[in-house]
C-alpha cells in the first residue's frame, strides 16, 4: 500500500505541480484547496500524512492542522506545513500547534520530498518495510506470515490486512468506517459491522494462551487500535 499524501493548497498551479511530483515518488495523492475541504477529506478517508499551506481560504493552515491535533483518529498524522519566507513566528506558532516539520516557500521539490521521506520514517517505520515488529508481533508482508513470541499465527487474507494496517499505526485508535476503507477498499460495500467480526477473528488467532495480553483494543463508540510497544 502506498503512503496516502493529502495536499492543502489553493494555489492550483503549485497544487497540481506538488500532485505530479509526489504521485511520480509514488504516493497516492489527494488534493484539497482550502480548509474546510481537507477538513472533510480527513474524516472519509486519513492519509499518512498531510502537506498543510498556511494561507488558505476560509480556516487557515494553522487551524486545520490544530484541529487534527484535536481529534483522536487524526492526532498522530504526520503535517508537513507550508510557509512564506520570512514568517518566523508563523513557522514557531505552526510547530507549537502540533505541525512536525515546515516548508518555506518557494522550496525545491527535492527538498520536500526528503522531509516527507523523514516525517514518515520517524513516524511511521514500518511504512515501506517488508518485516514489521511490534512487541512480540513480527508481520512479514512478503512471505505473509505472522508471529507472535516467535510462534507462528494463522490468518485468513482479510485479518492479514487488518493486521498489517494496525502495525503500521500502532496506538491509533481507528473507527469501523476507516477500517473499511484501508482493509476493504472504497469501492466494495461491506456493513461496518463486519469490521467487528473479522477484528474478533484476528483477536481469537492472536490471543491463542490464556496468558496472552490482548493487543487489540476495543475504544467504545470509537473504534478499535493496536496498543504495543514500539
Ligand atoms: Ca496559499
Amino acid at each position: 500500500m502506498s503512503p496516502r499524501i493529502l495536499v492543502v493548497e489553493d494555489e492550483d498551479a503549485l497544487s497540481t505541480l506538488l500532485q505530479y511530483n509526489l504521485e511520480k515518488d509514488g504516493y497516492e495523492v489527494d488534493l484539497a484547496s482550502d480548509g474546510e475541504e481537507a477538513l472533510t477529506l480527513v474524516a472519509e478517508r486519513l492519509p499518512d500524512l498531510v502537506i498543510l499551506d498556511w494561507m488558505l481560504p476560509k480556516i487557515s493552515g494553522i487551524e486545520v492542522c490544530r484541529r487534527l491535533r484535536q481529534r483522536t483518529e487524526t492526532r498522530n498524522v504526520p503535517i508537513i506545513m507550508l510557509t512564506a519566507r520570512g514568517e518566523e513566528t508563523d513557522r514557531i506558532r505552526g510547530l507549537d500547534t502540533g505541525a512536525d516539520d515546515y516548508v518555506i516557500k518557494p522550496f525545491a521539490m527535492t527538498e520536500l520530498s526528503a522531509r516527507i521521506r523523514a516525517v514518515l520514517r520517524r513516524i511511521r517505520p514500518g511504512l515501506s518495510e517488508d518485516r514489521v515488529h511490534r512487541g512480540d508481533l513480527i508481520i512479514d508482508r512478503v512471505a505473509h506470515r505472522v508471529r507472535r513470541s516467535g510462534e507462528e499465527i494463522h490468518l485468513g487474507p482479510t485479518e492479514f490486512r487488518l493486521l498489517d494496517h494496525f502495525m503500521q499505526h500502532p496506538g491509533r485508535v481507528f473507527s469501523r468506517e476507516q477500517l473499511l476503507d484501508a482493509v476493504w477498499g472504497r469501492e466494495v460495500y461491506v456493513e461496518a459491522r463486519t469490521v467487528d467480526v473479522h477484528v474478533g477473528r484476528l483477536r481469537k488467532a492472536l490471543n491463542r494462551n490464556d496468558s496472552d495480553l490482548d493487543p487489540i483494543r476495543t475504544v467504545r463508540s470509537a473504534g478499535y487500535s493496536l496498543d504495543v510497544e514500539q
